[in-house]
């Protein structure tokens, strides 16, 4: 049974449900997220009392209890139909605790705090949805900040850096658009049932509206995209082949020689080699859409 009182459903795989039951690393995620990790602003919250907060996935509520217990607006986001019952009815009576039944990947997640550039977000999210997820929360408008813990895996792609082998079309995206920053590891123990992987707690901390919200933002994301997928989809050929030949580009090799030119780049990197300044700085010289 569990608190709300009704028998605990079976964990659905296909929603990745993997249910954190170590206490010390649930509150050390809920500390993650809402405390203040400069500690400048003393012991209370980030932004303050009642800035709002929204948990996505909370399952049978292992980071949710901790969340509730502080003076912060909850909107807990949860896609199964059993569990967000029981939920709604756990804390039916805490005004602060909001249960939202839907889809991460297809609510509109700023409509949801009312105060999106305020939120911090907060999950222990499904394997299988890692990345469209970490994506979607870093295409402006973006949330104040998000506390993540994931697939150690996906988490190491995300932090690596240009000439290691797990760099790629991730880390790439997530450097342009936030400061990510590995926080801690989560041994595969502290999940029932028990995963094939590890965790690692990461930070993101979305980069200013300023930077990266404007309609000439958004185009050369868009084209960023594009070439770091196109790119690293040949990642053993070098960069002078990829930009001409690659059929997602579409480029003349003239254009491909020009931007490289530019940008002093050897069109004999390997993508790998490329920093996502070099991306950045090529996708802006080059015509794509
Ligand atoms: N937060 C809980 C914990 O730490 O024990 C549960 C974590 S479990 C890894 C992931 C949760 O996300 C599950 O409750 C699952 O039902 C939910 N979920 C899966 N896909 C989702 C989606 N697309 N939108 C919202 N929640 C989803």
């Amino acid at each position: 049974m569990n608190r709300a009182g009704a028998a605990r459903p079976r964990p659905k795989r296909s929603l990745g449900q993997n249910f954190l039951v170590d206490a010390n690393l649930q509150r050390k995620i809920v500390a993650a997220a809402l405390d203040d990790p400069s500690g400048l602003n003393g012991p209370g919250e980030l932004g303050g009392p009642g800035g709002p907060v929204l948990e996505i996935g909370p399952g049978t509520g292992a980071l949710t209890d901790h969340l509730a217990r502080r003076d912060a607006r909850l909107y807990a986001l949860e896609l199964d139909d059993d569990l967000a019952t029981a939920l709604s009815a756990r804390y039916a009576d805490n005004p602060r605790v909001t249960v939202v039944h839907g889809d991460v990947l297809r609510l509109d997640l700023p409509s949801i705090t009312g105060d999106w550039s305020a939120t911090r977000v907060v999950g222990n999210i499904p394997y299988n949805i890692t990345t469209p997820i970490v994506f979607r929360l870093l295409t402006p408008p973006c949330p104040r900040q998000i506390v993540l813990a994931m697939q150690a895996e996906v988490a190491d792609r995300m932090l690596a850096g240009p000439g290691s082998k797990t760099y790629g079309a991730l880390s790439v995206g997530v450097v342009l658009a936030a400061r990510a920053k590995r926080l801690f590891d989560v041994p595969r123990t502290a999940f029932r049932p028990v995963p094939r992987v590890d965790s690692t707690v990461v930070r993101l901390t979305p980069l200013p509206a300023s930077v990266c919200a404007s309609e000439s933002a958004a185009a050369s994301r868009r084209a960023v995209r594009v070439l770091v997928r196109a790119a690293f989809s040949w990642r053993r050929k070098q960069i002078g082949t990829i930009l001409a030949r690659h059929p997602d580009l579409g480029l003349t090799p003239a254009e491909a020689t020009r931007a490289l030119e530019s940008r002093s780049l050897s069109p004999r990197s390997r993508p790998e080699q490329l920093s996502p300044d070099d991306f950045a700085a090529l996708a802006r010289t080059l015509p794509l859409g």
